[in-house]
């Protein structure tokens, strides 16, 4: 009844949204968890939802210091990273001529840097076990363009490519590499998304919502349980064949 009994698993971004859900559903296959992010309050309040043995690291993605730090502390408290989640992103809209160096380089450090480093801390002791699942949390912005977002579609993209290569190279590790791309998500995330088109078009928020729904063939929003019930299936121990795949959680929005 609990497959994954024993298992550590660290989530990024595991205290709200998509990350808490995941976290959630990780917890329920009997899993370790280290929740990671930068409000301890948030990931602190999460853990108390768990009913599992739950650790908090306060660590910001995209500082390589921070990322090193708070690995060795999930190490110290709960043993070797058998499971990583790369939830952690942040998503912002702007018009390409109105995307400055800025929030360029902002969506590729949360989005896809903070990917690498975090994987680069968990994967040597999943080398050294034989055994690990990473689950990177793209998006359909992973597979397919949006306006108005260059940056974090190419971050995702990016996150894409990250995973298909080093599923490769882990091949013959029993280590699998793969991607969960939610398309629109009830979420804070979503609901800031809301909040900037309704600021930017003038669009009522129920007609700013419609928008985004009507990308969804289903004609509603993911649900973040939705997306953590792949995740979960990914982490599974019969789904070691299963690598190098970005697998859209979107309603048929991508196929
Ligand atoms: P939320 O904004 O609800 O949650 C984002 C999480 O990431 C928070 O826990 C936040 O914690 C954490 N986070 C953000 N920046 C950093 C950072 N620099 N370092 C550490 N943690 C950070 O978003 P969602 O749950 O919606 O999104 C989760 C993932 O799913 C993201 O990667 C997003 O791109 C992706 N996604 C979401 C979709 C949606 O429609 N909601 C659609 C497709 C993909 P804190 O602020 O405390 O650091």
């Amino acid at each position: 009844m609990k497959p994954l009994a024993g298992k550590h698993a660290v989530v990024t971004g595991g205290g709200r949204g998509i990350g808490a859900a995941i976290a959630t559903a990780l917890a329920g296959a009997g899993v370790r968890l280290t929740l990671l992010g930068r409000s301890r309050a948030q990931l602190e309040a999460q853990a108390r939802k768990l009913a599992t043995e739950v650790h908090v690291e306060t660590c910001d993605v995209t500082d390589p210091a921070q990322v090193q730090q708070a690995f060795e502390g999930a190490s110290h408290a709960l043993g070797k990273v058998d499971i990583l989640v790369n939830n952690a992103g942040q998503a912002e809209s702007r018009p390409f001529g109105k995307t400055d160096l800025r929030l360029w380089r902002t969506m590729l450090e949360v989005n896809l840097t903070g990917t690498f480093l975090c994987t680069q801390a968990a994967l040597p002791g999943m080398l050294a076990a034989g055994w690990g699942r990473i689950v990177n949390i793209a998006s359909t912005a992973g597979l397919r363009g949006y306006p108005y977002v260059s940056a974090y579609c190419a971050a995702k993209h990016g996150v894409i490519g990250l995973t298909r290569a080093l599923a490769l190279e882990l091949a013959r590790k029993n280590i699998t590499v793969n991607a969960v791309c939610p398309g629109f998500t009830q979420t804070e995330l979503l609901e800031a998304s809301l909040a900037a088109i309704v600021q930017k078009t003038g669009r009522s928020p129920t007609e700013a919502r419609a928008e985004l729904v009507r990308h969804n063939p289903q004609g509603r929003l993911v649900e973040p349980e939705e997306v953590a019930q792949a995740v979960l299936w990914l982490c599974m121990p019969g789904s070691a064949a299963l690598t190098g795949q970005a697998i859209a959680v979107a309603g048929g929005e991508v196929m």
